[in-house]
C-alpha cells in the first residue's frame, strides 16, 4: 500500500487538529482501508479528545467532524463494570465540550485508553481477509509477532474499550507495534500523526505482501450479461419484498462471476461478511439465484426469517426481508438499492468483501463472525432504536 504523505504540505499545518484531519483524509481516501464511514481516528490535545464524530466520513472529514470530549471522563467510563450502549452514548454526549459537535464515535471509550495522541483505527481489507480464516488468528501472530496485541472477536462499543482496557492494565504500551482486532480492523497510534499513519501502512502493506505470496486466485469465468427478464423479475419482486421500488444493477466482473460459480457459495456467502458493521448495509448474506427467480428469494427470505427467530427477544423489531443483493451463477451479483448512493454503498462493500472472500478460500477456508454475531450488530440496540423513533 502507497504511503501518501506528503511532507512539505504537512509541514505547512499547524495545529494537531489540522494534522489530525490531514491524516485522516489519507486513511479514508484508500478503499482499501475503510469505505463509507467505517473507521475512525482520534488525537488528544490538553485533556480533550477529539474523536471522529458519527455521520463523518474519514475521507472527507473536517475539524468539524471531530467531536471534542473531556478525557478524563471517557478513561473513567473504561473502568465501569457494565454500561448499555444507549447509555455509553448518552454520557459520552455529556461529556462533551461544545453542544452543537456531533455524537462521538461509539469507539470513543478504546480511543481515550490508548496512550498516544494520535490513534488510527482501519477495518483494512488485507489484514481482516487474513483474520477471517479458520486459523486466522495464528497466521496474524506469525505475521505480526509478539509486538501486536491481537483481540478476539468482540461487539465494537463498550464491551470491546472494556476488554482492551483490561488486557492492557499492566502492559507496556511503548513495545507494542498496534492491536489487531480479529474479524474487524486495527489500530495504530503514536504522538506523532505521521508514525501513526506510517505505522498503519507498513501493517497493511505486510499482509498484502502476504496475501500476494500466499494467495492465488483462479478465475473460472469472465462475467456475463444478465437476461433481462430474470432482472425485471427480480426488480419487482424485491421491490414488493421492501415495500419500495428498488433499482436492480449487476457487478459482472470476473471475480463477482468466479464466486457466483464456487461450488460452495453457500457455505462461503452465510460465513460472515468482511467487517462487521456490513452486515447494517447489506444483511448477513444474500440471495442466490441459479435458474428460478422465485425459488432464489424464496430462499432467501426463509433463511432470513430463520436467522431472525432463532436470535430475536422479544425487545427486537424485524427489519425488512427483502434481500440488498443475489449471486446470479454465472453471472455475478445484482445489487438492489433505493438510491444512488445506496448502491454505490452495496457495490463497493461487496466489490471489496468477494475480492477478500476468494482470497481467503484460496488461502484456506472464509469464516468470519457467527450468525448470533451477525445477528446482535444489525439489530444493536441504537440501531434499533433509530427504527422505533422512525416508526412511532
Ligand atoms: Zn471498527
Amino acid at each position: 500500500m502507497q504511503n501518501n504523505f506528503d511532507t512539505s504540505y504537512a509541514s505547512s499545518l499547524t495545529d494537531p487538529l489540522a494534522m489530525r484531519v490531514y491524516t485522516s483524509q489519507l486513511l479514508g481516501r484508500e478503499e482499501d482501508l475503510v469505505l463509507h464511514g467505517g473507521g475512525n481516528t482520534s488525537v488528544k490535545i490538553d485533556g480533550v479528545l477529539y474523536v471522529k464524530g458519527s455521520g463523518w466520513n474519514l475521507q472527507s472529514i473536517e475539524k468539524e467532524g471531530f467531536a471534542p470530549v473531556d478525557l478524563a471522563t471517557l478513561i473513567d467510563m473504561a473502568s465501569l463494570e457494565s454500561l448499555s450502549d444507549t447509555q455509553m452514548v448518552k454520557q459520552q454526549r455529556e461529556a462533551l465540550k461544545k453542544s452543537d459537535a456531533p455524537n462521538p464515535s461509539i469507539e470513543a471509550i478504546l480511543h481515550a485508553i490508548i496512550p498516544f495522541d494520535f490513534v488510527d483505527h482501519t477495518h483494512a481489507d488485507a489484514v481482516v481477509t487474513i483474520s477471517n480464516t479458520p486459523d486466522g488468528k495464528e497466521r496474524i501472530e506469525k505475521l505480526y509477532g509478539e509486538n501486536m496485541l491481537i483481540i478476539e472477536y468482540i461487539m465494537p462499543g463498550f464491551l470491546l474499550a472494556k476488554s482492551v482496557y483490561e488486557r492492557t492494565k499492566s502492559i507496556d504500551w511503548n513495545k507494542l507495534d498496534g492491536i489487531i482486532l480479529l474479524n474487524h480492523g486495527i489500530f495504530t497510534f503514536d504522538n506523532d500523526a505521521k508514525n501513526a499513519y506510517d505505522k498503519m501502512i507498513d501493517i497493511v502493506s505486510k499482509a498484502e505482501d502476504y496475501l500476494e505470496q500466499y494467495s492465488d486466485i483462479t478465475l473460472t469465468c469472465k462475467g456475463a450479461e444478465a437476461d433481462r427478464f430474470m432482472l425485471e423479475t427480480l426488480q419487482k419482486k424485491v421491490s414488493s419484498l421492501r415495500n419500495r421500488a428498488v433499482n436492480v444493477s449487476i457487478i459482472n466482473s470476473a471475480q463477482a462471476c468466479t464466486l457466483s460459480e464456487h461450488k460452495e457459495l453457500e457455505r462461503i456467502m452465510y460465513s460472515g461478511g468482511l467487517t462487521p458493521e456490513h452486515v447494517i448495509r447489506i444483511k448477513p448474506f444474500g440471495a442466490v439465484i441459479k435458474d428460478d427467480v422465485l425459488d432464489g428469494l424464496f430462499n432467501f427470505t426463509k433463511a432470513y426469517q430463520d436467522y431472525y427467530v432463532t436470535n430475536a427477544s422479544s425487545k427486537h423489531q424485524r427489519l425488512d426481508l427483502a434481500p440488498r443483493y443475489a449471486f446470479i451463477v454465472g453471472v455475478g451479483v445484482a445489487v438492489f438499492s433505493i438510491d444512488k448512493r445506496e448502491e454505490k454503498v452495496i457495490s463497493d462493500i461487496l466489490t471489496h468483501t468477494i475480492s477478500a472472500m476468494l482470497k481467503a478460500e484460496s488461502l484456506s477456508r472464509w469464516t468470519s463472525l457467527s450468525p448470533s454475531e451477525l445477528f446482535e450488530m444489525e439489530y444493536w440496540e441504537l440501531e434499533q432504536a433509530k427504527l422505533q423513533k422512525d416508526t412511532k
